[in-house]
């Protein structure tokens, strides 16, 4: 055989063995008033179906809308048993809720409903409606015992900045006890990225620009969750004013805080999910001063101006693809 022709045959039978040595599965499906993707290497057969139907099951507990999940039924009777599963995720969101000082605060169902973020109709409500819906949010209010949850007349709580972060949490678990050691969900944009990818190189999670075109940079990550929340992803406009879903608890209007985006990454779906909606809120100067006194995760911030804050623990993995970023040191 001709030398060169040996090389390519050499070259095709790597190619063959690697594509035979790496199964790959993935799956997109509608969950959670989101597309969700998973793509599995080398995972037990039909995995990818057994990680939709457990977004399913969550979903059908969690939901806030759907009148038969257990959230519902919380918020229609102000008390309810809640299977283990649901407990868990509000013990988890309360006690986030706790940690971020009530930025994130899973009662803001109301100031939610008042707003129609989750209807088709959205409006602005007046300030009195405004006023008398900041006095119904209040997480500490909120009585969780033995599995029986329990609230005022009134109030009622919303799981969505959390709910996406905790399913992420529970996949991750099902997928290292099938031992798949290279894995990447993307829950709407909760990244859970698993060991490395097929490679065995570091997974690679572009984070998103806000204005939807291209991306802030991208993200080399092993083993971590990469979370964002903006103010650009669900929104409606009334008199030339944009008004987006994340609200401040303390006025129950849209956070206007002076950032655009928040990408939170560690290696807790959950706390990625509640802190990038509560650092949101917090704004620049409180987010920093909160990474500051955690050693959970890392964060990358993009202010109203369009500077790009890097906490230091990021900054070998980070790529911007925008000049003006300032890495951002412990102190
Ligand atoms: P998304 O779900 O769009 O990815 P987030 O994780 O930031 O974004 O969650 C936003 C959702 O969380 C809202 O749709 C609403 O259900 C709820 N929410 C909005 N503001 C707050 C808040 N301050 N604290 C807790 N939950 C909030
Ligand atoms: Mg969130």
């Amino acid at each position: 055989m001709p030398k060169n022709l040996k090389s390519i045959a050499l070259l095709f039978l790597c190619l063959l063995l690697t594509g035979c040595g790496i199964q790959e599965e993935s799956l997109t499906f509608f969950a959670m008033d989101t597309v969700m993707s998973v793509t599995l290497y080398d995972a037990p057969e039909g995995m990818t179906a057994d990680l939709q139907a457990k977004v399913q099951q969550l979903e059908k507990l969690l939901s806030v809308t759907d009148p038969e999940s257990e959230i519902h039924q919380l918020n229609r009777d102000g008390r309810a048993e809640l299977s283990p599963m649901t407990a868990e995720v509000l013990a988890d969101g309360l006690a986030l809720c706790a940690a971020t000082d009530g930025a994130l605060d899973i009662t803001i169902y109301p100031a939610m409903l008042a707003w129609g973020f989750t209807t088709d109709t959205c409006h602005v409500p007046t300030d009195a409606e405004r006023t008398a819906l900041v006095g119904q949010i209040d997480h500490t209010k909120v009585k969780l015992s033995d599995d029986t949850a329990s609230l005022p007349q009134g109030m009622m709580v919303d799981l969505g900045a959390v709910a996406k972060g905790c399913t992420a949490d529970k996949l991750t678990d099902m997928l290292r006890e099938a031992e798949v050691s290279s894995a990447l969900l993307d829950l709407g944009g909760n990244i859970q990225a698993i060991g490395d990818n097929p490679d065995g190189r570091p997974w690679n999670v572009a984070v998103q620009a806000p204005d939807g075109e291209g991306y802030l940079g991208v993200l080399a990550v092993s083993d971590r969750a990469v979370v964002t929340s903006g103010g650009y992803e669900r929104n409606f406009e009334q008199d030339g004013i944009t008004y987006h879903h994340i609200l401040d608890p303390k006025t129950a209007k849209p956070a206007d805080s002076g950032l655009q985006s928040v990408t939170i990454v560690g290696s807790s779906g959950v706390i990625c999910d509640a802190f990038s909606t509560a650092l949101y809120v917090m704004g620049p100067e409180k987010a920093i001063e909160f990474w500051r006194s955690r050693s959970d995760f890392e964060c990358i911030l993009l202010t109203d101006a369009g500077t790009l804050l890097v906490t230091e623990g990021l900054k070998d993995t980070f790529t911007p693809h925008i000049d003006g970023m300032t890495i951002v040191e412990r102190g």
